[in-house]
């Protein structure tokens, strides 16, 4: 068994939905107080709730992951209300499509500066906490779009995703004198209600091509994340764990077709 980490510190951006919403729940369950950050009041305290009965110990913070001063305001809002910062699940993220050839500036400028820009100002705000504490787990949430894959229509988003783990390495070598680590979960497609937009073409495509043939549920994510909270995970930092029921593996769709085809021996 891991070392609990109920009581710890824990922000979780992009936690009024999809897969920060069950990270939040997961890490609540496992004892943590957290702090369920996104930008909408009603859905950050549906979650909030949801974490209450289940006896856990949770409260909203409303901001902007994009904006350098939201960033440290809730760095400071962890720090008021719980003492401290232990763990940041740097989450928060959008997909819009746009392809290549109609894509403008500002849908570039919108993606990228949620999901590097974001990652970037709320890893920065946390770090002075987490210094204090001589520990600190952050843990991003990337893409295997990007980092391994593509998809037509995603190519600023892509760029993003990888971008993180670009940010990660360096990030893990300057704060790995502090005992910080910084890890990142790789999800395939996960069933979130920002994926449900996709249509449920999209989904069922997706399921399709997918070894496991499911889509993976926000759980198989927060329990990546929450393996890289732990004391255990001390001596992993800079690294990347894709959870995607197998869906970066097949070398073609045939693969998938002879997977399905009865075996004799
Ligand atoms: P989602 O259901 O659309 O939820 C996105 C979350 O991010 C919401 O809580 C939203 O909250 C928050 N958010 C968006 N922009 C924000 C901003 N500027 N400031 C603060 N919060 C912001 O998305 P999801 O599918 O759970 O995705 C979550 C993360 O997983 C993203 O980083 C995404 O790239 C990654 N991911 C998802 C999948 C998948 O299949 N679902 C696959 C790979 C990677 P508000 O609207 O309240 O601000």
């Amino acid at each position: 068994m891991f070392t609990s980490i109920a009581g710890r510190s824990v922000i979780v951006t992009g936690a009024t939905r999809g897969i920060g919403a069950g990270i939040a729940r997961v890490f609540a369950a496992a004892g943590a107080r957290v702090l369920v950050v996104g930008r909408q009041a009603e859905a950050a305290e549906a979650v909030v709730e949801q974490i209450a009965h289940a006896g856990g110990t949770a409260s909203a913070f409303l901001a902007d992951v994009a904006d350098s001063e939201s960033a440290a305001a809730i760095a400071a809002a962890a720090i008021e209300r719980h003492g401290g910062i232990d763990v940041l699940c740097a989450n928060a993220g959008i997909y819009p499509e746009a392809r290549l050839t109609e894509m403008s500036v500002a849908d570039w400028d919108r993606v990228l500066d949620t999901n590097a820009r974001g990652t970037f100002l709320c890893v920065q705000a946390c770090v002075p906490a987490m210094r204090a504490r001589g520990r600190g787990r952050v843990i991003i949430t990337s893409s295997i779009t990007g980092p391994i894959t593509g998809y037509p229509g995603w190519s600023h988003y892509g760029a993003s995703k990888a971008a993180q783990l670009g940010f990660m390495r360096t990030a893990a070598i300057e704060l790995a004198p502090y005992g910080i680590t910084v890890n990142a979960v790789l999800p395939g497609n996960i069933m979130t209600e920002g994926l449900a937009a996709n249509g449920p073409e999209y989904a069922a495509q997706m399921a399709a091509s997918i070894p496991q043939r499911r889509l993976g549920s926000v759980e198989d994510i927060a329990h990546a994340a929450l393996f890289f909270a732990t004391d255990e995970a001390a001596y992993i930092t800079g690294q990347t764990l894709v959870i995607d029921g197998g869906q970066v593996l097949p070398e073609s769709l045939a693969a998938l077709d002879a997977a399905a085809e009865p075996f004799s021996a």
